[in-house]
């Protein structure tokens, strides 16, 4: 038996490295996102029956309409958030899902908050991130569209959902400096980094991606 636990381990391994080599053909080159990524194994995030498609660079179901993250999105929007900068930070996560973004930010920086409107998926963030000993996250079943005032400032904010627009409360919330990155649009979106400089808020767009969408309340 302990044959074959030993046997997924390094198929796990070997399709988990295969993953990063694939990230790095796709253009992702920070190394210390790479590590992070390499890091955290996905499988503990994505369904059982699904577990043996968790290295793949595809978004995948997790429940309630919901998706994890693919993990060339995550990288792409972790490294425009680094670029340029020594550390993340204290850092916000709209939309934490089950918790698979959260523990690759938890990599990088020691303050992660992370925000998620589902009570139930908030539930299995919780218990996958204490699986993998990531428990020093902080999560709050919430509508992020709001931010998290009692925690504000941030220097990073990371919204895993598609907005029309920026919710105005993640502008007043991101510290000076500070860095938010979200999808902006509906069928057709794409990805929006804005910074608080000292002459005010500077835009960039990024790629074209695909995110569920931003929901108002909480359920
Ligand atoms: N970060 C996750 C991705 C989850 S998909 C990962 O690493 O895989 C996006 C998530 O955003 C969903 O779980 C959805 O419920 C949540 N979401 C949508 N609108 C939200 C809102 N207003 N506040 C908080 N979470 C929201």
């Amino acid at each position: 038996m302990s044959g074959a636990v030993a046997g997924f381990g390094m198929t796990s391994q070997r399709t988990r490295t295969r993953m990063i080599e694939r990230l790095r053909e796709q253009g992702i080159a920070d190394e210390e996102v790479l590590a992070a990524i390499a890091a955290v194994p996905r499988h503990v995030f994505v369904e059982e029956a699904l577990a043996s498609r968790a290295y793949e660079d595809t978004a995948l179901p997790l429940g309630f309409s919901q998706t994890i993250s693919q993990p060339y999105v995550v990288a792409r929007m972790i490294e425009a958030l680094r670029a340029g900068r020594q550390q993340l930070g204290k850092t916000l996560e709209i939309g934490a899902g089950c918790g698979y973004q959260a523990a690759v930010l938890a990599q990088l920086t020691d303050e992660v908050y992370a925000v998620e409107r589902i009570g139930p998926l908030l539930a299995k963030a919780r218990a996958n991130l204490r699986a993998i000993g990531k428990s020093e996250v902080r999560l709050k079943h919430a509508d992020g569209q709001l931010g998290l005032a009692e925690a504000a400032p941030f220097d990073t904010i990371i919204v895993a959902a598609a907005a029309a627009r920026v919710p105005p409360p993640l502008l007043q919330q991101l510290a000076e400096n500070g860095r938010l990155i979200l999808p902006l649009g509906a069928s057709a979106q794409q990805l929006v980094l804005i910074e608080r400089g000292r002459e005010g808020l500077v835009e960039s767009r990024l790629d074209t991606v695909r995110f569920v969408p931003l929901l108002s309340g909480v359920q």
